[in-house]
């Protein structure tokens, strides 16, 4: 038995990285998955990669920073399997790395209205699905950016310490109704969005390592692990939780 077997789970930021696994994760261990992205071609590969594998999954395009799109494809999960039961709100974009004071305004609100309004959406819309179907689990993707400083990278930290805010906000607000919230914060994960941080500066690679007690990037696979194990009922009693998964990065 698998440890969200017969569960509906939507993913957001499905078609590569940390989501793709995730999706992966949930549909190996019992869940039918709603993938959802705005990247269409790896949206839909990792939907086939769950039904060659005798799993359940949808391709759903979607931009998670706009309300209309989130609510659709909140819609798609009911429609398609009759519930929503599990959701990882994932998506997300690292936006340059530049100093808060020439931090460019677009850029600014770009990553804002992804990666923290995004999740926002996300709830906004699940939530509502989760009460009529008697209760749920949600786990949002922060970053160990949410939790320490980080050079650079200005908006993104905002985003992410938001994003573990309105997760602890959510928990308070619905834990009486049966629905869990927590974030995970990923250290440094080998993904196309590293790939591309270290391709553009090179420099970084020693550093991020040496900052990494492990002594080794995280895979995509270990993230996805803390978030289904969260929203397992195995984690029945962890709601308002922001779950470092990092290596021991920010334990130093
Ligand atoms: P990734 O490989 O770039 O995957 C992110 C996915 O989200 C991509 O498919 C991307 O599509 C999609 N996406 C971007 N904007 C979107 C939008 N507006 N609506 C829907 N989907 C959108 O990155 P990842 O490393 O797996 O990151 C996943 C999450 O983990 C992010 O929230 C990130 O901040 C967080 N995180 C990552 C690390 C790490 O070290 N990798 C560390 C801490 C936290 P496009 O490629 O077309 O943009």
């Amino acid at each position: 038995m698998g440890l969200v077997e017969g569960k509906v789970a939507l993913v957001t930021g499905a078609s590569s990285g940390i989501g793709r696994a995730s999706a992966q994760a949930f549909a190996r261990e019992g869940a039918k998955v709603v993938v959802v992205d705005v990247m269409v071609d790896g949206g839909e590969e990792t939907a086939t990669m769950i039904r060659n594998s005798g799993g359940e999954a949808t391709y759903f395009e979607c931009d998670v920073s706009k309300a209309a799109q989130v609510e659709a494809a909140v819609a798609v999960a009911v429609d398609t399997y009759g519930r929503l039961d599990c959701a990882h709100n994932n998506a997300g974009i690292e936006g340059p790395l530049t100093p808060t004071a020439d931090y460019p305004e677009a850029d600014w609100d770009r990553v804002l209205g992804i990666n923290l309004k995004g999740v926002w959406l996300c709830m906004k819309y699940e939530i509502p699905r989760m009460l009529a179907g008697g209760g749920g689990a949600i786990v949002n993707t922060a970053s160990v950016a949410g939790l320490v400083g980080f050079r650079g990278l200005p908006a993104y930290s905002a985003s992410k310490f938001g994003v573990n805010g309105i997760t602890k906000v959510a928990a308070l607000e619905y834990a009486q109704a049966g629905i869990r919230v927590n974030s995970v914060c990923p250290g440094v994960i080998q993904t196309p969005m590293v790939d591309r941080l270290v391709a553009a500066h090179p420099e970084m690679t020693p550093a991020l390592l040496a900052g990494t007690p492990l002594g080794r990037f995280g895979q995509p696979a270990e993230i996805a692990e803390a978030a289904v194990w969260l929203c397992s009922d195995r984690a029945s009693f962890v709601t308002g939780h922001t779950m470092a998964v990092d290596g021991a990065f920010i334990a130093q």
